[in-house]
C-alpha cells in the first residue's frame, strides 16, 4: 500500500527554500504533512484504479463509523448505495477525468446512509494511473433539510385548501395553488397585495381584528366567514389563522388556511330545510293517525253496539243467514276497534315526552306486567322465570308494554307444550341486553325482520288472534331509547327475542 509520503515528496519540491518552514528537514516536513492530512477535519481517502481503498484518514473513518481494518483494503463500491453511479465514477477517473461536487450516498457501519458530496482527482505518474484522491463532504443534514423543505412545499402546493402567509401588516407573502383555485388570483397577481382584497364587502371590518389577535399570539380556529373571489363571487370560508414566529420566537407574520365550504354550507342548509319539513310532515302524519284512530273508534262502537242490539232483538226474525251476516258485522267492527287501539298505542310511543332521567327497576315492571297477564298465564299453564334484572332509563308504561307484548306473544304462539318463558338481562359495554325466551312454535328465519313491520302477521286471525302491531310497538319503544330489537328462532325451536337499552 502506498503511503502519504509517495505523493507529498514530489509536490514538496516546488516550495521555496526561503521560508522558515522549508528550512526544516524533509523528514520533519513529511511528518507534519502526514500528521495534517491524517487528522484534518475533512474526510479523505485514496482508491486504486479498480476501486480498492488504499488509505483513509480519521475523518473519513469517523464519517462512516468504520475502523481502519474494516475499511482500507475493501472496494469502495461496497460502500456506495448506488452501484451504477460508483461504477460510472471509477470509469471516468480511469479516463483521467477529475470529478468535482458529485452527489453520492454511502453506507455507514450501523446501516444508516449518509448523503455526501465528493470530489476526486486522479494522480498519474509517467502517464500511469497511481491512485485517486477523494474528498468527501457530509451533506446529510443539508440534504435532509432540503428534502423536508421540498416535501413541505409539495404538501402545501397539493393541498385543496388555500394556504396563504401574510406579514403583520396583512400583506400577502405566499400563495399556494389551492388559493389560486379557490380565489382565482395567481400568486404573481396577489403577492404583495393587502389581505383585505379577499374580504367580502360586509366582512372588511373583521380583518384588523384578526391581525390584532395574531399580533397578541392568538390563533383563529375554524372561523366561518365570507370571502370574495377575483370575479366577485362570495364564498363561505372556514378559516384557521396562526401566528408565524422566527427562531427567536418573535411573531413575524401569519399562516392562513382557508377551506371553501360554500357547497357544504348550501347542502347543510338544504338538508336542514328538508329535515324541518320532514319533522313537520311527520308530526302532521302522526297527528292525523292519532286523531283518525281516535275519532274512528266512536262510529265503530256504534256499529258494534247496534249490530249486537239488532242481533239480540231481531236475530230470530232475520233467519240463520241474516244472523250470520250480523255476526260478521259485529266481529269486523270489534277487530277494527282493536286495530285502531293498537295504531293509537303505536303513535303514542313517539309523542311521549323525553326519556326519563330516573332509572327504574325492570324486575318491578316485569312483576306488574305478569299481574296484568294473570288470566292468560293461568289458562295456558305458563311458567315464567327471570334472572336478576337491572335498573334502566325508560318510561314505565313503555317498558310494561314491551314486556307485555313479548310475554303475551310467547304465550299465544305456544306449541303443544305448556309455555316456559325466561327473561334475563346481561350487561354489555354501554347497554343492557334483555332476552325473552320461549319454547313456542318458533319463527322461520326468513320472517325474522318482517314480523316487526306494521300489521305484519304470519298467521290468520282464526288460527291466532292478533293485529300484527305488537312487535311494531316494541320496536318503536326500543328504538326510542337508542336500542334495537331482534329475534333468533327456528320453526319448532322456540324463540329468543333480544332487545337492548342503553345503560
Ligand atoms: P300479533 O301477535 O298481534 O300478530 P305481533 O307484531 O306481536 O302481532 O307479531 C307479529 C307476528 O310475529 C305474529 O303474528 C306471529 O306470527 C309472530 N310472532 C311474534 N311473537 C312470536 C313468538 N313468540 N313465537 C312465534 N311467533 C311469534
Amino acid at each position: 500500500m502506498r503511503s502519504i509520503r509517495d505523493v507529498s515528496e514530489k509536490e514538496s519540491k516546488v516550495a521555496s527554500v526561503s521560508s522558515p518552514f522549508d528550512q526544516r528537514t524533509s523528514q520533519q516536513r513529511e511528518r507534519e504533512l502526514t500528521d495534517f492530512v491524517e487528522n484534518v477535519a475533512v474526510a479523505l481517502h485514496w482508491v486504486a484504479e479498480d476501486g480498492t481503498i488504499l488509505w483513509a484518514n480519521a475523518a473519513e473513518l469517523a464519517l462512516l463509523g468504520h475502523s481502519r481494518e474494516d475499511y482500507v483494503g475493501r472496494n469502495i463500491k461496497e460502500f456506495h448505495v448506488d452501484e451504477h453511479a460508483i461504477a460510472e465514477i471509477l470509469h471516468r477517473l480511469k479516463n483521467k477525468e477529475n470529478i468535482s461536487n458529485c452527489q453520492a450516498r454511502l453506507w455507514c457501519k450501523d446501516g444508516s446512509i449518509r448523503d455526501v458530496c465528493m470530489s476526486s482527482s486522479v494522480y498519474f505518474e509517467n502517464d500511469k494511473f497511481v491512485h485517486t484522491r477523494c474528498v468527501t463532504l457530509d451533506n446529510t443534514a443539508q440534504k435532509r433539510s432540503e428534502d423536508l423543505h421540498e416535501r413541505l412545499f409539495a404538501i402545501v402546493e397539493s393541498s385543496d385548501d388555500a394556504i396563504i402567509s401574510k406579514d403583520l401588516n396583512g400583506v400577502i407573502q405566499s400563495w399556494n395553488r389551492g388559493a389560486e383555485r379557490i380565489f382565482g388570483y395567481t400568486a404573481d397577481e396577489i403577492i404583495g397585495k393587502h389581505i383585505s382584497i379577499l374580504a367580502a364587502p360586509d366582512r372588511v371590518d373583521e380583518i384588523p381584528n384578526i391581525l390584532d389577535r395574531l399580533i397578541r399570539g392568538e390563533r383563529v380556529d375554524h372561523y366561518i366567514t365570507k370571502r370574495k373571489t377575483k370575479n366577485g363571487r362570495i364564498l363561505i370560508i372556514s378559516l384557521t389563522v396562526s401566528p408565524i414566529r422566527d427562531s427567536s420566537g418573535r411573531i413575524i407574520g401569519a399562516s392562513k388556511v382557508a377551506r371553501d365550504i360554500t357547497e357544504l354550507h348550501q347542502q347543510q342548509a338544504a338538508l336542514r330545510a328538508a329535515n324541518d319539513a320532514l319533522i313537520r310532515s311527520n308530526a302532521d302524519l302522526q297527528q292525523f293517525v292519532y286523531s283518525a284512530s281516535h275519532d274512528l273508534q266512536e262510529p265503530l262502537r256504534m256499529v258494534s253496539i247496534y249490530g249486537e242490539l239488532l242481533q239480540r232483538e231481531f236475530g230470530g226474525k232475520l233467519g240463520s243467514v241474516g244472523g250470520e251476516y250480523i255476526g260478521y258485522t259485529v266481529e269486523g267492527a270489534l277487530r277494527m276497534e282493536r286495530l285502531l287501539r293498537d295504531l293509537r298505542a303505536y303513535t303514542l310511543v313517539s309523542t311521549s315526552a323525553q326519556e326519563p332521567t330516573e332509572a327504574l327497576d325492570a324486575a318491578d315492571i316485569l312483576e306488574k306486567t305478569l299481574v296484568n297477564l294473570t288470566t292468560m298465564i293461568a289458562e295456558s299453564g305458563a311458567t315464567i322465570t327471570m334472572s336478576a334484572l337491572p335498573r334502566v332509563r325508560i318510561h314505565k308504561f313503555q317498558l310494561e308494554q314491551l314486556f307485555q307484548n313479548l310475554i303475551a306473544n310467547a304465550i299465544r304462539y305456544r306449541s303443544g307444550e305448556p309455555p316456559r318463558i325466561h327473561v334475563d338481562a346481561t350487561r354489555r359495554e354501554t347497554e343492557w341486553l334483555f332476552c325473552v325466551e320461549d319454547n313456542g312454535i318458533g319463527i322461520a328465519p326468513q320472517y325474522k325482520e318482517d314480523i316487526f313491520g306494521l300489521f305484519k302477521r304470519l298467521h290468520s286471525v282464526s288460527e291466532y288472534p292478533g293485529t300484527g302491531m305488537g312487535l311494531a310497538i316494541c320496536q318503536r319503544i326500543v328504538e326510542r331509547t337508542g336500542g334495537r330489537i331482534w329475534v333468533e328462532s327456528e320453526i319448532g325451536q322456540g324463540s329468543k327475542f333480544f332487545f337492548t337499552i342503553p345503560s
